[in-house]
This record gives structure tokens, C-alpha cells and sequence, in this order.
């Protein structure tokens, strides 16, 4: 046996491009689950399970399938462990797929071992790094809509005679129904932990190192099979409403009509062109909305494609950029979900119970909320990836430092995604239970986000005037009385003062408490 197939903790699928170019009776595979990545940052304790339980069901499955499989718990560096397993195996060239994170991919080729290593061209994303490459190397600018379309025409998705389906590219038009009376949406189907995940449980309540969130209930799918069948209830039971109440939040409602998906096509459990060709196949079926099914094949063919070819094309220095200069440090009430900004609590108490938001929830509250007040897009960056059941650098990276901060300076996005309560108070419930009010620009009760809004518009406001989008918003300002601009200016700082007087008491309290 001279070949070895290394898989790693994001490539659970048996049809991943390096086990594919092996012969199984003569290939040894290993699998490393490694705390290594524990050691440099916090993470979800629901996320740890999910990785690793999914990573032993899938050594199971692959022995089953007559795989000579290895799997190694590697409390420290997992390099000597890899190391000792090639010399005993015999092996003359070790096989990875690339991995989709640009820091471990560059890491690979660093490492010294003592057989060659090839590294095998990623298939768990339906376009290559060189075809992103050859799309955005013409463009002036990278939009999403043009990379979608031309994804529905080169993929054949959602397309009749050329033409889109119903005429029409974009219906988000139709998706972004407030949430004006109650909602009521199917309840997602959740998995039970088999005996593998509770023992993964186990382990991961008795680690003895700083994590985040709740360990239970954990109700995530682990396995090929169960994924596929969440696919299956979320196609037969919210796919049809989807796309109306997509931007939609609601107190009390996790999910909505969202597919919870993100995990599983994230390890490798589920392909994306597998998941589009299942909605497109229930649209021609069932002839389910147009809009719900185009809502959705939107996100997964278009937005997911595009951010992980945008992050394998933009330069080395993308992670570190701050457009706007802001250098806030992150609340501590992201970490403990301690805040009175009721829109905030729900979603962070979301967060700390399940490792999940939606869309809308990351954007327009959290994310909106670090971008308006100047936080750090780094240290902002650093909390989701740690708080996040699907976080990883490759979707992290676009996501926060572009999308969410505009840190990149509108590579990604056209305009920052900033706003005030107006839009919170309209997109969702949270607002009625708040001791804020949504209304109020300044004053004692003043929404936080309306004086952070105003704030950034004003701070910022010679470098926004170069973004066209945000023409409109800032005439607004020329309306203020020098009075106004001055009192939310106060207030701005106001704020910021009790944010950092707040972690102040808090870190000395807790170091006090070490010291007893
Ligand atoms: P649905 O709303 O049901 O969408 C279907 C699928 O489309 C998702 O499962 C996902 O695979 C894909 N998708 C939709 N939007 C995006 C996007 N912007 N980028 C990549 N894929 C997308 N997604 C992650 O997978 N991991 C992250 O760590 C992550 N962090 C984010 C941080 C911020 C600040 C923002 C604004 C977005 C982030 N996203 C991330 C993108 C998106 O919010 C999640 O993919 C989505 O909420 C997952 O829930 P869902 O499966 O129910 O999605
Ligand atoms: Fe959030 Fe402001 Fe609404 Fe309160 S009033 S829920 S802080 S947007």
C-alpha cells in the first residue's frame, strides 16, 4: 500500500475529489480530530460536537464501505500523529483535497513529512477557484446578480430556452414581507443524539477550556443520511413559504421558513448542486411559488458560490482590512447576551442556545449593530466564529469583513448594510418589547441604534459620499440642526463610554473573583 487519504473535518462526503482518485482496497485514510483549533479560540460547544460526531460517523460509514480507515484524537499538534501514520503504513504520497480555507491550504504545503503530498482540486463547490478567477478578472465589479445569473445559465437551473424561468431573474421583490401579524411556521425537524454524539457530548462537557453556548439540547443531523432527510422536511414543509417572510424575524421563532441547511453543505455532508436540483425538482413537481423556490436557489447557488470564490480571489491582506477605521472593542454582552437592546438579547440568546441565526438576524442586528457602533470588524469576525454552528474562515471572511462591515471598501458590497430602528421595528417584533424606543433620535430613552446610525452617517460622511447608494440617506443629515448633529455626537459617545465602563466593572470583578 503506498497512497494515504487524509480527510478533513469539512470533507465528510464519500464522494470528495481525494478519495475519489484512490482504489479503496489499497488506500489507508485517516481522519485527525484535533483540539489544536480549540486551543486559539473559544467555540461553540454544539459546534464541537457537530464536527466531531460527524467526523466518527463518517469514519463508521467508510469502514462499512470497506475503507481501511484510521481515526486519531490529537489532543496537541497533530503533525506528529500524521507523521507516525504514514512511516506505519509505508506510504509514498499522501492525498488531501484543498482545503477551503486559505490559511490551513497554505499550511499544508508547509508541512515536512516523510512521503510526498498532492493536493487534489476541491469538488464541494460547483465552481473552481481559477473558474471564479476567469468570471471576476474582466469585471470592474463583482456583483452577485451577474455572478447568479450567469451560475442559472451555466448550470441550467431555474432556465427555459435560454430565458429564466417566469421571465425574470429576481424576485426578492416579493420576499421581504414584514412580519405584521403573528407568524407560524413549521417547526423543522430536529435529530435525536444517537449513543456516538453523546459520547461526543460527553467529552466535549467535560473539556477544560474556555467554550461558548449551550452543549444542549443538540438536535443537529451528524450523518449523510439524516441530513438528507432535514432536506426532504424542509423542501415538503417551508420551502413553499420561504421566500414572502425570508428578512422576517420574530420573537420566540428560531427558524422561520429558513432550510438550516448551512451546516451540512459546510461539512460536506450535502452537496450544493444536489440541494438545488431537490427545490428545483419539488418547483417542477409540486409547482411551488416562484418566488420561494428562485428565493432560495438564490442563496445557494448564487450568494454561497459567490462568497467562497470572492475569498479564494481577493489578496492575502482581505482578513485585516478596516475601511472605516473602526477600532471599538467588541461589547461583552455578544459573549453573555447581557443587554437591555431587546432586538440584541433575542438574537444573542438565540445564538447561545442553538449556535444559529438567520440571515437577516446576522446582518441587520448584530453585524448592523457592530458596524454603526465602530467596532472592530476583526474582533466582530472573531466572535461569530466562535459563536456560529456553521462558521468557517472561507464563508466567515466574506460574510463579516465584506458584507456585514463594508471593511473591504464595497468590494463585495455596494453599500453598507447600516440602519436604525426603523427598519428593525419594521422587519420584526423585537422592538415592542424593548425599553427603547424605535421612534426617538436622541433623549433618554433613544434607541441605540438610532444614535449609532446617525453617528456613523455623520462621522463617516465625506468617505460615503463617494458610495453612490448612499446619496439619498445623506441629504437627511443636511436637515439636522447643528443642535442635533452635536446632542447625538453626544450621545454617540455617551454610550460608548457605558459599553466600556460596563466590560471594565466586569473584567475587574472577574479578575477580582480569580484572585478569592
Ligand atoms: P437559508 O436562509 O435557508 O439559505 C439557504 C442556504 O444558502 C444556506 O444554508 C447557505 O448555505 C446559503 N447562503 C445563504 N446566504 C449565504 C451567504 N451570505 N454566504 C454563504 N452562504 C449563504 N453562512 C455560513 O454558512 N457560515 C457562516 O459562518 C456565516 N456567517 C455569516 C455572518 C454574517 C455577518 C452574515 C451576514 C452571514 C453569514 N452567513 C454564514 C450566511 C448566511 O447568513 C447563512 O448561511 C444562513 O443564515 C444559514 O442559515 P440557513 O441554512 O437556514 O440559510
Ligand atoms: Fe432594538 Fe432599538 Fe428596537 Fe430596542 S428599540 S428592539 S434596541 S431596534
Amino acid at each position: 500500500m503506498t497512497i494515504g487519504v487524509w480527510i478533513l473535518g469539512d470533507q465528510l462526503s464519500a464522494t470528495q475529489a481525494a478519495l475519489q482518485s484512490c482504489d479503496r482496497a489499497n488506500t489507508a485514510v485517516i481522519l485527525i480530530e484535533s483540539l489544536a483549533h480549540v486551543r486559539v479560540r473559544p467555540y461553540h460547544r454544539q459546534k464541537l460536537v457537530l464536527v466531531w460526531s460527524a467526523m466518527r460517523h463518517f469514519a463508521e460509514e467508510l469502514r462499512a464501505a470497506h475503507w481501511q480507515v484510521t481515526y486519531v484524537p490529537a489532543a496537541d499538534d497533530f503533525v506528529p500523529v500524521l507523521d507516525e501514520w504514514i512511516r506505519s503504513h509505508h506510504l509514498t504520497e499522501l492525498r488531501v483535497m484543498q482545503p477551503a480555507d486559505r490559511p490551513f491550504a497554505r499550511f499544508i504545503q508547509t508541512l515536512q513529512l516523510p512521503c510526498s503530498v498532492t493536493i487534489i482540486p476541491n469538488n464541494q463547490f460547483l465552481w473552481s477557484d481559477s473558474e471564479f478567477r476567469q468570471w471576476a478578472s474582466h469585471r470592474k465589479r463583482l456583483l452577485l446578480e451577474d455572478f447568479y445569473r450567469e451560475g442559472r445559465k451555466r448550470f441550467g437551473v431555474l432556465m427555459q430556452d435560454g430565458q429564466p424561468i417566469g421571465g425574470v431573474w429576481n424576485l426578492d421583490k416579493e420576499n421581504r414581507k414584514p412580519p405584521k401579524q403573528g407568524l407560524h411556521p413549521p417547526q423543522p425537524l430536529w435529530i435525536e443524539p444517537d449513543a456516538i454524539t453523546q459520547a461526543v457530548m460527553e467529552q466535549v462537557r467535560q473539556l477544560d477550556m474556555p467554550l461558548y453556548g449551550n452543549l444542549e439540547p443538540f438536535r443537529w443531523a451528524v450523518t449523510r443520511q439524516q441530513a438528507l432527510q432535514l432536506l426532504t422536511d424542509f423542501i415538503n414543509h417551508r420551502l413553499p413559504t420561504f421566500g414572502p417572510y425570508e428578512d422576517a424575524m420574530v420573537t420566540g421563532q428560531d427558524t422561520l421558513w429558513h432550510s438550516l441547511l448551512s451546516p451540512y453543505l459546510n461539512l460536506g455532508l450535502l452537496h450544493p448542486l444536489e440541494v438545488i436540483q431537490a427545490i428545483e425538482q419539488a418547483f417542477t413537481d409540486r409547482n411551488l411559488p416562484l418566488n420561494s423556490v428562485e428565493g432560495c436557489i438564490r442563496q445557494v447557488l448564487g450568494w454561497r458560490e459567490y462568497m467562497r470564490g470572492l475569498y479564494a480571489y481577493v489578496d492575502d491582506d482581505y482578513p485585516q482590512r478596516n475601511w472605516f477605521n473602526h477600532h471599538h472593542p467588541l461589547p461583552d454582552f455578544f459573549w453573555t447576551g447581557d443587554t437591555e437592546m431587546n432586538c440584541l438579547r433575542q438574537v444573542l440568546d438565540q445564538v447561545q442556545r442553538t449556535g444559529y441565526a438567520h440571515h437577516i438576524q446576522r446582518l441587520m442586528i448584530l453585524s448592523n449593530f457592530a458596524l454603526i457602533a465602530g467596532i472592530s470588524p476583526q474582533a466582530l469576525e472573531n466572535w461569530f466564529h466562535a459563536a456560529f454552528i456553521d462558521a468557517y474562515d472561507w464563508v466567515m471572511q466574506p460574510n463579516v469583513i465584506g458584507m456585514g462591515q463594508f471593511a473591504d471598501g464595497g468590494i463585495l458590497a455596494s453599500k453598507p448594510y447600516a440602519a436604525s430602528a426603523n427598519y428593525i421595528n419594521t422587519m420584526s417584533d423585537y422592538c415592542k418589547g424593548c425599553v427603547y424606543s424605535p421612534k426617538a433620535r436622541t433623549g433618554s430613552n433613544a434607541c441605540p441604534f438610532n444614535i449609532f446610525y446617525w453617528d456613523f452617517l455623520i462621522r463617516h460622511r465625506a468617505a460615503l459620499t463617494s458610495q453612490g447608494r448612499m446619496s439619498m440617506i445623506l441629504k437627511n443629515i443636511d436637515r439636522f440642526t447643528l443642535d442635533e448633529i452635536v446632542t447625538i455626537r453626544q450621545q454617540a459617545a455617551d454610550w460608548h463610554h457605558r459599553l466600556s465602563t460596563v466590560q471594565s466593572i466586569k473584567s475587574m470583578l472577574s479578575d477580582s473573583a480569580k484572585t478569592l
